[in-house]
């Protein structure tokens, strides 16, 4: 099947959380161009307290880090694999947390935002989205997490027809 994505427009990506900034970085490593659209500090939401991108607004533990024994940290290990951002700034920021993987929060969104804002294949825009994507938009990815803005869920439960959002946090029943 021929891909979608039209190369030589921008790739669109809508919120510039751990979601978004970890797609930034892949797209733009491959050599593509990508707009980060945050909202944050324009328009914060009801958790983030700061602009930084990839702000954790719970837990400072992104869980076991036991690549042999654990789902969890076999994904950390091949996300390590990949080169992915999200990962590499956990680790130079890593707390001691036993067998987990937990970050110092600050220093984390720290580099993860200056990694993103000095990438020559990345801008940062920071705007809401406050709706669907405009149609001319080629290549968008919507990363906007479980906070997503009013605005932007109503235009997705419309084109969708639910009454509802749901969003699922795949911990929520396994801290292990
Ligand atoms: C209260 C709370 C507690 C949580 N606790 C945990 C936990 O303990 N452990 C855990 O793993 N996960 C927890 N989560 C889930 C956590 O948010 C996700 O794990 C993670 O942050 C999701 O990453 P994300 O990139 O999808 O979303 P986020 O990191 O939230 O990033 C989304 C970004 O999109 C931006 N945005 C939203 N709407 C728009 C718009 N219209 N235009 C432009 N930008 C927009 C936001 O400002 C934000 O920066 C919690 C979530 C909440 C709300």
């Amino acid at each position: 099947m021929a891909p979608r994505m039209a190369n030589s427009e921008p790739i669109h990506i809508i919120g510039g959380g751990l979601a978004g900034s970890e797609a930034a970085w892949q797209a733009a490593r491959t050599g593509a161009k990508v707009i980060i659209h945050e909202m944050r500090p324009q328009r914060m939401t009801d958790a983030h307290l700061t602009e930084g991108l990839a702000e954790l607004v719970c837990s400072n533990s992104f869980r076991s880090d036991d690549h042999e024994h654990n789902a969890v940290g076999l994904l950390h290990e091949e996300m390590r694999r990949c080169d992915s951002l999200i990962i590499a700034a956990a680790d130079k920021h890593a707390l001691p947390a036993g067998g987990a993987l937990a970050v110092d929060r600050d220093a984390f969104s720290a580099t993860v935002t200056r990694a993103i804002e000095q990438h020559p294949n990345i801008a940062v825009e920071r705007s809401e989205v406050a709706g669907l994507p405009p149609l001319e938009w080629s290549n968008v990815i919507i990363a906007t997490g479980p906070l997503t803005s009013p605005a932007l869920a109503a235009g997705i439960t419309d084109l969708t027809g639910e009454d509802a959002l749901a969003f699922f946090d795949a911990i929520g029943s396994d801290y292990s």
